[in-house]
């Protein structure tokens, strides 16, 4: 796919709306047909803040425990180094960044003129459907995949079947965090919605669906 090499994209959407899963998977798709868009996620980068034990890590996992968002400032920062890494030089998803306005400023800030988004894509999804993702949603401890106690099984419970890893629940998956996670982006990640809207950039997925079709939705709106 020709466009695939300058893809700036971000994926937007309610915790629980797969947008995560679905970064990974166009990753590898277009990884493996040879034009590599590296996935930003700032829950990967956070976690690995906190996994090492970093100023930033301790800093944020008190905000991330709570259901809270980690401070704009901080979470800017983070992302604006990482988006200079060179794998991330000619294409890349930006999954769970940005999540404020302050945020999607900073981003349009950061990007000059040729380095403009070019997808923005809103993942839609019933806010019931979130809830049960969300609470069935199991991680594994060594590499980050991600499993569902009904909608994605491991063979063996609590065993990740693709390295044998540890399964846990993530603190912001637990029912406490859940309905804090939904007020939080609706309060603050939803006007980002009307912000990409009239630049005319935004393309809604309907997200309530397999993550197979969706998948293939997304790779025909990132054309
Ligand atoms: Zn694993």
């Amino acid at each position: 796919m020709a466009t695939s090499t300058t893809a700036r994209c971000v994926f937007l959407g309610a915790p629980g709306a797969g947008k995560g899963t679905q970064a990974k998977q166009v990753a590898e798709h277009f990884a493996a047909a040879g034009s590599p868009i590296a996935h930003l996620s700032t829950g990967d980068m956070l976690r690995a803040e906190v996994k090492s034990g970093s100023e930033l890590g301790v800093a944020a996992k008190g905000y991330m425990d709570k259901g809270q968002l980690v401070p704009d400032q901080l979470i800017i920062d983070m992302v604006k180094a990482r988006i200079q890494q060179p794998d991330a030089a000619a294409a890349w998803i930006l999954d769970g960044f940005p999540r404020t306005l302050p945020q999607a400023e900073a981003l349009d800030e950061n990007l000059s003129g040729d380095q403009a988004l070019t997808h923005v894509i809103s993942f839609s999804i019933p806010e019931e459907v979130l809830v049960g993702r969300l609470s069935g949603r199991r991680t594994c401890g060594k590499c980050g995949a991600i499993w569902h106690v009904e909608n994605r099984p491991t063979k063996v419970e609590g065993i990740c079947d693709t390295c044998g890893g540890e399964l846990v629940q993530r603190s912001d998956d637990r029912p406490e965090a859940i309905g804090k996670r939904l007020e939080v982006y609706r309060t603050q990640t939803a006007p980002l919605l009307a912000y990409y809207g009239d630049r005319g950039v935004l393309r809604e997925i309907d997200a309530d669906r397999s993550p197979d079709v969706v998948f293939q939705e997304l790779l025909e709106r990132m054309q």
